[in-house]
């Protein structure tokens, strides 16, 4: 028997396929973020995924996100930015949002990317800004956990470096790790060793054969031995998915240590699976949104639509309703 799947199921998982590829090269292509980012149709389906241009406005929808019993990470939209002054103004954004989930006594996380804060520019200047950020979060009066997203590979080790070197003076940093990559299996083992933090995802970016799993079925299985070896060894590992098989796959394996709805978070995508992020809240587990805003809205939101393809469909609606 053939290992691929027949006729029209094949045609459609290639187009999948091909149609990601394109979404994700127009990700980071800066003639369609120019234009996307004049088009009213665009930024209105964006909308759904992204809770807003302001702080104001995020912290709108967190509070709303707060009082029916989500939890939430608030993320200021925008990675690679254009040297050290744009670092320096998202690192004055990211300053705000901490001041006013401290005024506003609101607990809430906060997640923040590395080449947002300068690494393409400044490695030493980078790690003094997410110190800046953790030290505003010192002495808050509801806990605030600040998170390193993971980026694209070739910042992975930077990453995971300068996370376990902030870590030693601030316990509440926490890092992600993607589950597509081969290395991730050794960084699990670190993280759990220094006690940090870990959010594990699939993986969002384009990765090559020679760092990264390429099959879906392959990737499910990574993640689902990362997951165990995080519920077994780790500190209160978050588990990003929307994927119902590796919902169930972790709570088969919550079972089987006989762990509670207290070890762990799930975590998913403001706007994504609402129905499934209230029922497993409904279940008694906690289910943390991660509610990004600002006005670097495009990759975010294109990535959105290449993880599902899908997803073009609501968009192409909205464009022919005007
Ligand atoms: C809270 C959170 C934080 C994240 N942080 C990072 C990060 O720091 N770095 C990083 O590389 N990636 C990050 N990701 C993205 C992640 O790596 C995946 O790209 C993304 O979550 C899709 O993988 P999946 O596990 O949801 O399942 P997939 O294998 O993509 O999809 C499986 C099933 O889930 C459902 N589903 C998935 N996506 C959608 C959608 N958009 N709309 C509707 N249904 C959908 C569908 O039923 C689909 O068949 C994060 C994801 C989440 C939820």
């Amino acid at each position: 028997m053939s290992g691929l799947p027949s006729g029209l199921n094949w045609k459609t998982t290639h187009v999948e396929k091909i149609l990601r590829k394109i979404l994700l090269y127009l990700s980071s292509a800066g003639w369609a973020r120019y234009l996307a980012m004049r088009l009213p149709v665009a930024r209105r389906v964006a909308r759904r995924f992204v809770a807003g241009e302001t702080l104001p406005e995020a912290i709108e929808v967190v509070q709303s996100l707060r009082r029916e019993g989500f939890l939430v990470s608030l993320d200021l939209l925008g990675e690679n930015v254009d040297g050290l002054g744009e670092a320096e103004k998202a690192v004055e954004e990211v300053l705000e949002a901490v001041r006013a989930l401290k005024e506003l006594e609101l607990e809430c996380n906060i997640s923040v990317k590395l080449t947002q804060l300068g690494l393409d520019a400044d490695y030493d200047a980078t790690e003094r800004h997410l110190r800046t950020i953790a030290e505003e979060i010192v002495g808050s009066p509801r806990p605030i956990r600040l998170r390193v997203d993971m980026e694209g590979s070739e910042y992975t080790e930077t990453t995971v470096n300068m996370v376990a070197s902030v870590h030693r003076d601030y316990d509440f940093l926490a890092t992600v790790l993607q589950a597509y990559l081969f290395r991730t299996v050794d960084d699990v083992y670190r993280a759990n060793q220094e006690k940090i933090a870990i959010r594990l995802c699939k993986g969002a970016y384009a990765e090559s054969p020679q760092v990264a799993f390429q099959e879906k079925k392959a990737v499910d299985e990574s993640y689902l031995r990362l997951a165990e070896d995080l519920l077994a060894n780790g500190s209160y590992p978050a588990f990003a998915t929307h994927d119902e098989a590796m919902i169930q796959g972790i709570l088969e394996i919550v079972e089987r240590l006989g762990l509670g709805p207290e070890d762990f978070e799930f975590q998913m995508l403001f706007g994504i699976r609402q129905d499934r992020q209230r029922s497993l809240m409904d279940e008694g587990w906690r289910v943390r949104l991660y509610v990004p805003y600002g006005r670097s809205w495009y990759p975010y939101f294109m990535r959105r639509l290449a993880e599902r393809p899908a997803n073009l469909q609501f968009f192409a609606t909205a464009l022919f309703k005007g």
